[in-house]
């Protein structure tokens, strides 16, 4: 049975009556852009994410770019990122002027490491944007002690994390810009592009509404260069179906999460951090750090190179670009979220060579596997099934 790594039809199918409904409510009114459907998405936004201010956007990648451009960043200016994330964390900061100085992130929960954000902090330096990776939040306590130490802005990716709590405290709440993707492929996907920006400084939320639009105060008069970063009035109406849902999406995926984690044990196949013996097994088995409310837009295993776990494998063969192959021919969706860390990448080839361990050992051993809320027991099990033969025949 083929498995993929993410099927929207019976998300979507379940409420194609809502969708169509709000569809034809756009087209009849033809407010396209801006209007009601895009406020009522707002305003139900704050709700759902307990915070003042969330102003709806074209994309994940452009709320990253709007709250930069809000604090005014520019040429001169270091903004500290993980190098271990998607690449429109450390695009938006150089499409800035400003510079983007990678920080390496931990080996359990792939996020920002904060010792490593300290080390790396220079007299330019004015931000640090810690990335919520695959649904969990980063260790936002450590980071914000950081930021006030040096007096430094904090801005989340929460691109991954819409509906995570860190501590009680829906991410995006908790520092001064939370970004936000609808990407169909994130918890809350919408269709198309789409994106979100949160904060709770009116000040902050004025100046990003206004670049929004061109730098636009009042209508054609530009004291500011924005751009055009809205959202559509049709994402917004098809999202206002969907945002309700969300908490119970999370709830499935956290438990297809909780699922694997048993069976891979009862397997031999791996452990969390953290257990007994989890270092002599191939895998390692992702975890929610203490406080946080992981909402898994990624179930993302750590498959460990064969020199790792004693085998007589050769030296630099990569055990999980073998799992991944594998499981390809079995017909089951995987895919290494990322293979390249952002150091590495050509565009920031001119930068200085900076050393991070954690993301490079990360890009080659990251696997992710199917975990979308949908998904069946039977599936699941199919994907277990799959590994387990894999490393059977080693
Ligand atoms: C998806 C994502 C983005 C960008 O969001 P888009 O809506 O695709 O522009 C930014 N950062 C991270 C970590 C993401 O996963």
């Amino acid at each position: 049975m083929a498995v993929p790594l993410l099927s929207l039809t019976e998300q979507n199918q379940a409420q194609i009556e809502a969708y169509r409904a709000a569809f034809e409510r756009v087209m009849g009114s033809c407010q396209f852009i801006m209007g009601g459907e895009v406020t009522a998405f707002e305003q139900a936004c704050t709700k759902e994410l307990e915070v003042k201010h969330a102003i709806g956007v074209s994309s994940g990648t452009d709320a990253l770019l709007l709250a930069l451009m809000a604090l005014g960043f520019g040429p001169g200016d270091e903004i500290i990122c993980p190098a271990f994330t998607f690449f429109a964390t450390g695009g938006s900061i150089a499409r800035t002027g400003a510079s983007a100085v990678f920080a390496d992130v931990d080996p359990v929960t792939f996020n920002l490491d904060p010792l490593d954000v300290e080390r790396r902090i220079s007299r330019r330096t004015r931000a640090i944007m810690p990335v919520h990776l695959y649904g969990q939040a980063a260790d936002m306590d450590a980071i914000k002690a950081i930021a006030e130490k040096h007096k430094l802005f904090v801005i989340e990716d929460a691109a991954q994390a819409f509906g995570a709590r860190y501590k009680g405290k829906r991410v995006g709440s908790i520092s001064d810009f939370g970004c936000f993707s609808f990407f169909p492929s994130k918890n809350l996907g919408g269709f198309g592009d789409a994106g979100l920006l949160t904060t709770n400084d009116d000040e902050l939320a004025h100046q990003a509404r206004i670049l929004r639009m061109h730098g636009m105060e009042p209508k054609y008069f530009h004291q500011l260069i924005g751009g055009n970063f809205r959202i559509d009035a049709l994402q917004a109406a098809l999202l206002n179906v969907k945002l309700p849902e969300h908490e119970g999406f999370h709830a499935a995926r956290a438990k297809n999460a909780a699922y694997y984690n048993e069976q891979f044990a009862k397997a031999g196949l791996g452990k969390v951090a953290g257990e007994a013996g989890a270092d002599k097994l191939p895998l390692l088995l992702p975890s929610a750090a203490e406080g946080n409310t992981h909402i898994w837009n990624q179930y993302t295993l750590r498959v460990k190179n064969r020199a790792a776990v004693g085998s007589t494998a050769p030296e630099g063969s990569c055990t999980r670009d073998a799992l991944r192959a594998h499981l390809q021919g079995r017909g089951i969706g995987c895919e290494v979220y990322y293979p390249v860390p952002l150091h590495r990448q050509e565009c920031f080839a001119h930068l200085a060579p900076v050393d991070l361990p954690v993301s490079e050992l990360l890009a080659t051993e990251a696997l992710s596997i199917p975990v979308f809320p949908e998904l069946t027991r039977a599936q699941q099990d199919e994907v277990v099934a799959a590994i387990a033969d894999f490393f059977a025949q080693e």
